[in-house]
């Protein structure tokens, strides 16, 4: 229960923080505060609007929902008005003092102090009901909750400081009122004219409609007892049931920002109707930026649900995988029943089919803007690359469609940029080649430099360069591309022969044949630490290289599985040699045991160094080479 008497709180250190960034780095965009407090007006509306499908009474026999927006030009005042769900005074306490995201104090922590980059992270975690500290030095909020006596009503109010103050108060009128205070320079916003102008920008996609004083003109001016008239200015039509061509690319970016609480423009959209079978509308967006929470189990993901026009609820997250958690959007269903609850969602087979589609419909205009637009759908990768590379291991079924959509950093371009497809690797493969190449590691430079990559290099032979954590797990789950598989370049044998000339062939062959003693004297050397020692023909410039077993986990993989305090199977490298190289001839004419030795662990480690393994034994490793540059027989 509300206490009677006048109570002042403390905002939440959160919220305080916020409002302080937002009124300092906001100053460029000010008139947003009405676009957010329409929004606000305009979810209350929604809201009672869904649960007035369960108690009409909630109505309180008026169901005609609507917005007003109120000037008073000589007290420098604002008012925006609904008769939407209103607030108790806990409601007004929670909603009003603190921020209930999660994740907003870490958020807070990454803004940097620098205001043209902090506005930019305001906008994408939402400016909210705080905007209205933009323009005022004081904001008043009136409400009563529909369903509640009229002195079950809140005044609360603050100056957006550290505090504000929550009181008892008596309103008949079910509803929220939000009252500005405009700051001294800020008072040209008290223009019924210009104010106009503005709510028709942020409300026409509202499906309420906004009203405001029907504006006076001649005697009728001082006619000031005269009741004022109120006309509706916005479109008040649910953007999406319009049919497409008589919206603006203005309105539909205006609608996202409403639905998204983005501060950005939308990086592109999509809106359908379907019919038939299943009747739905879908408008669906593709944000900029990725939110601060992209990352958050549970951050807010999924689309906003209206059934035949009427809001059900936010973040509907059944109709789209979570590999496309960052779409945006709207869907409106007339086949999915009133009173539909996330559990009844989960099981009805419209619903299945209605994800399926707009899967299809989200890869399909992913697709296309990858055509139209390489640098906008480099801008999407960026920031949602990683999501969608969970794809493959999600969705079986369009394995493909999403495989299509990856980009790579590549040794054909060399540069860390990934904007490679998959369709260009393979339109560059060599004649005879079967495989698409890749390697795998934990940074760009480690992997474009390993020496696992010299001959592919030498024979002109392309390798994807996978840096990202979640790449080997991907490659394991895409499996091929195009009837092509995928082979990490560090498993197994690389057999190359199909690109050996047979002069090439012929030297190998004796190669091998040769090393057999020296092959025989490394083992015994290298002991339990490999599982195999073989002569390989991968390797140009460098002595040795690790590789792994056909079957066994990428390193990759096996680090991050180490690091997420995971038990691997104990699996040892295979320990591979460049016969031909001058300190592999060189060790195989050494005839002191002992020196022997050293320099086949000093090779052994360097190979696992240059994989970005840890060492077994540092201290090891340089004793004995340390011993080995004072050799004086070296
Ligand atoms: P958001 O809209 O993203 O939730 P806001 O800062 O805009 O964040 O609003 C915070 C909360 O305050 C809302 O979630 C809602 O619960 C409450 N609120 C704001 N304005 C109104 C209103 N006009 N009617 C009822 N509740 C409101
Ligand atoms: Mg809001």
């Amino acid at each position: 229960m509300g206490a009677a008497e006048k109570q002042t709180l403390g905002f939440q250190t959160e919220a305080k923080q916020l409002l302080h960034l937002m009124i300092h780095s906001l100053y460029s965009n000010k008139e947003i505060f009405l676009r957010e407090l329409i929004s606000n007006a305009a979810d209350a509306a929604d809201k009672l609007r869904f649960l007035a499908l369960g108690d009409g009474s909630l109505y309180e026999g008026d169901a005609e929902l609507k917005i007003t927006v109120e000037v008073d030009s000589e007290n420098k005042t604002i008012t925006i008005t609904d008769n939407g769900i209103g607030m108790t005074q806990e409601e007004a306490i929670e909603n009003l003092g603190t921020i209930a995201k999660s994740g907003t104090a870490q958020f807070l922590k990454s803004l940097t102090g620098d205001q043209k980059k902090d506005s930019q992270l305001i906008g994408q975690f939402g400016v909210g009901f705080y905007s209205a500290f933009i323009v005022s030095d004081r904001v008043e909020v009136f409400s009563r909750k529909a369903g509640l006596p009229p002195e079950q009503g809140v005044h609360w109010e603050s100056a957006g400081e550290a505090e504000f103050s929550v009181e008892a108060a008596n309103r008949p009128q079910r509803g929220t009122s939000v009252v500005l205070h405009l700051k001294a320079d800020e008072q040209d916003f008290a223009d019924a004219y210009r104010l106009r102008g503005i709510v028709k920008k942020y409300a026409d996609h509202i499906s309420l409609p906004v009203l405001m004083e029907k504006p006076r003109f001649g005697e009728e001016e001082n006619a000031q007892d005269a009741a004022p008239e109120y006309e509706t200015v916005n479109a008040a039509k649910a953007l999406w049931t319009r049919p497409r061509n008589d919206i603006s690319d203005a309105e539909y970016q205006e609608f996202y920002k409403h639905i998204s609480h983005d501060f950005s423009d939308p990086l592109e959209w999509s809106h359908n109707k379907v019919e038939g079978k299943l009747e739905y509308t879908s408008l669906l967006y593709l944000p900029k930026r990725a939110p601060f929470d992209l990352w958050n189990r549970d951050g807010a993901r999924g689309l906003k649900l209206y059934v035949q026009r009427i809001f059900i609820m936010d973040d509907a997250e059944q109709f789209l995988p979570l590999y496309l958690r960052f779409v945006k959007g709207v869907v409106d269903s007339n086949d999915i029943s009133l009173n539909v609850s996330r559990e009844i969602l989960q099981q009805d087979p419209a619903v299945e089919s209605m994800k399926s589609a707009l899967t299809k419909r989200v890869l399909d205009m992913l697709e296309k803007l990858k055509k139209k637009s390489p640098e906008q759908y480099q801008e999407f990768w960026q920031q949602f690359g990683n999501v969608l590379k969970e794809g493959p291991s999600e969705d079986f079924t369009n394995k493909e469609k999403v495989a299509k959509l990856l980009l790579f950093a590549t040794t054909h371009t060399n540069t860390a940029q990934q904007d490679q497809t998959l369709e260009d690797y393979v339109g560059r493969m060599k004649e005879g080649q079967k495989a698409i190449y890749y390697i795998a590691g934990d940074s760009y430079n480690a992997v474009r430099n390993s020496p696992h990559l010299e001959v592919l290099r030498q024979k002109g032979i392309e390798v994807l360069l996978l840096s990202d954590r979640i790449d080997e797990w991907l490659m394991s789950h895409l499996g091929e591309f195009d009837g092509k598989p995928l082979q990490d370049v560090t498993k197994g044998e690389l057999d190359l022969s199909a690109f050996d000339s047979a002069e090439e062939q012929e030297k190998h062959q004796a190669e091998d044949a040769q090393a057999k003693p020296l092959l025989d004297r490394l083992k015994a050397a290298l002991g339990e630490r490999a599982s195999e020692v073989r002569v390989t023909h991968r390797l140009t410039d460098s002595p040795a290289c690790l590789a792994v077993g056909e079957y066994d986990m990428g390193a990759q993989m096996r680090r991050i599985m180490e690091a997420a305090g995971q038990k691997v199977p104990d699996s040892k490298p295979i320990f591979e040699i460049n016969a031909a190289h001058p300190l592999l001839r060189k060790l195989d004419q050494e005839a002191d045991e002992q020196r022997f030795e050293d320099l086949a662990l000093i090779l052994f480690d360097q190979a696992c160094l240059a994989e970005g393994r840890q060492l077994d034994d540092p201290a090891q490793y340089i004793s004995k080479l340390n011993r080995l540059l004072l050799d004086p027989n070296r």
